[in-house]
């Protein structure tokens, strides 16, 4: 599958603050990507050092697999990073107009993109009656007139009330199902869980996980097991190949794994060591309790 933009050890540092830390992933062609964190966590810098209005520090990025120039590379990109920015003065049409005169596009492509984010019948009001979610679909009709292969979203619906947040995720999906690569940052676990496919969960820089959407909440799962001795039970556990933490809460012990165990299987290696369970319980986190568990600070789990 063809590669949009690929990052290796991507690290950006604001004087003292490190902002990035060995960033590495890659974007294929026609997936929807998330990058989720909370606030601070190197999203928006991230975007910025790809789209080259932000100077990396260190590591690499490529376009399209390196075949152009990165200033060619962008004019296949398109991109809302910060509040949409129109002429108040101007209608919608006239401010597309514009923008379609700067970047050498046809005009024959503002009425298709209007009509995609649904400002078709208000083309000719002013800039300065849209509210905040139209003037946000008005730059996403506005990034996408050139046809990007590409569409990048810094926090598209911060501020938006439910109906305008329904309405931009609805159109990110339909503008995906078009075939367009979509990247978008957001601090919203379920934004990213209702719109994407994949996704990059950052913290303080860091890369907590890169993969399927999917994958982030069918993890191994885990445990739940209670027996007269605890401790024992600890002890017995230990050695188990597929298990990647213990943790003991009251008179339950939680058991995380790191690869696959069946209830039936643990049953028997916890007997074989006369071991018997007066409790066991397989359970799988919920995807919110994944993210949480991913991005807090310290996790309590203990090994060995
Ligand atoms: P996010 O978009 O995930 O909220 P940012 O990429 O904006 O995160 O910020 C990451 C870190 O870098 C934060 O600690 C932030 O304070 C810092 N930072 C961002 N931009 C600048 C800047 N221009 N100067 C100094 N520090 C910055
Ligand atoms: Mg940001």
């Amino acid at each position: 599958m063809e590669t949009i933009l690929s990052i290796k050890n991507l690290s950006k540092r604001y004087g003292s603050v490190q902002a990035l830390k060995d960033i590495s992933f890659e974007i294929k062609k026609g997936h929807v990507y998330g990058i989720l964190g909370p606030n601070g966590s190197g999203k928006s810098t991230t975007l910025g050092i790809v789209l080259n209005v932000v100077n990396k520090t260190s590591g690499e990025y490529s376009w399209f697999g390196g075949k152009m120039e990165t200033h060619d590379a962008l004019k296949k990109v398109g991109a809302i990073i910060e509040r949409p920015n129109f002429y108040p003065y101007m209608t919608a049409q006239e401010n597309l107009r514009l923008v379609c005169k700067i970047k050498d596009i046809s005009y024959a492509k503002i009425q298709e993109k209007l009509q995609l984010v649904g400002l078709d019948e208000r083309k000719d009001s002013k800039f300065s009656t849209f509210s905040l979610g139209m003037k946000q679909r008005l730059a996403i009709a506005s990034a996408l007139l050139n046809d990007p292969e590409i569409l990048i979203l810094d926090e598209p619906t911060n501020g938006l009330d439910p109906q305008g947040i329904h309405q931009i995720r609805d159109i990110i999906k339909q503008i995906a199902s078009q075939g367009t690569t979509i990247l978008l940052a957001s601090h919203l676990l379920d934004e990213v869980e209702k719109v994407c496919t994949h996704v990059l969960v950052l913290r303080k820089g860091l890369v907590l996980y890169s993969g399927s959407v999917h994958g982030m909440s069918s993890n191994e799962g885990f445990f739940e097991l209670q027996a007269e001795d605890s401790e024992n039970l600890i002890q017995a556990l230990r050695p188990h190949p597929a298990i990647e933490s213990i943790k003991q809460e009251d008179e339950k012990v939680f058991v995380y794994l790191k690869s696959p165990l069946e209830a039936a299987a643990l049953n028997k290696f916890l007997f074989e060591k006369n071991i018997n369970l007066s409790h066991l319980v397989k359970r799988k986190h919920s995807l919110e309790e994944q993210f949480l568990e991913l991005t807090k600070n310290a996790s309590p789990t203990l090994k060995n």
